[in-house]
């Protein structure tokens, strides 16, 4: 079955971008433009992980974190911030509102999906076994050496 990602982000075009990108690695997503309707939809959609942007109009990632961390049925999600701040400070303060990881805007796709996959991740049994290599089957017959240049 595939993961489960609530994506929480103000912003339409980003919104759609993170959407888009999580669907092309398989991921069912559900986006929430309104982070006022994020801890309603997130009790609904049970998702795997929650992709939080912090700068929100109404109310900001920040709060939205510390409530998830608080609430014992959210609680265990892991949450992925998204935002535009880049200073260290910024950092620590997404970090010990709850957020296990941090990605800064304008992201990097290849390193927002790498810290996806680190929080969710995927199945054993999902996992396709290594094939077998294949046996080399272009051994000449002996005795039958093909003619060069006749
Ligand atoms: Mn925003």
């Amino acid at each position: 079955m595939a993961k489960r990602v609530l994506v929480v982000e103000d912003n339409e075009l980003n919104l759609k971008l993170f959407c888009d990108l999580l669907r092309a690695h398989d991921f069912a997503v559900e986006p929430v433009s309104d982070g006022r309707e994020a801890v309603a939809r997130a009790r609904e959609f049970v998702p795997d992980l929650i992709v939080m942007d912090i700068q929100m109009p109404h109310v900001t990632g920040f709060d939205l974190i510390r409530e998830m961390k608080r609430d014992p049925e959210l609680r265990a999600i892991p949450v992925m911030a998204v935002t535009a701040y880049a200073g260290r400070e910024d950092e620590e303060r997404i970090r010990s509102a709850g957020a296990n990881a941090y990605v800064s805007k304008p992201i990097s796709l290849a390193r927002f999906i790498g810290e996806v996959r680190a929080l969710v991740p995927s199945d054993a049994v999902e996992e396709e076994p290594e094939p077998e290599p294949e046996a080399d089957v272009e051994d000449e017959a002996p005795g039958e050496p093909e003619e060069e240049g006749a």
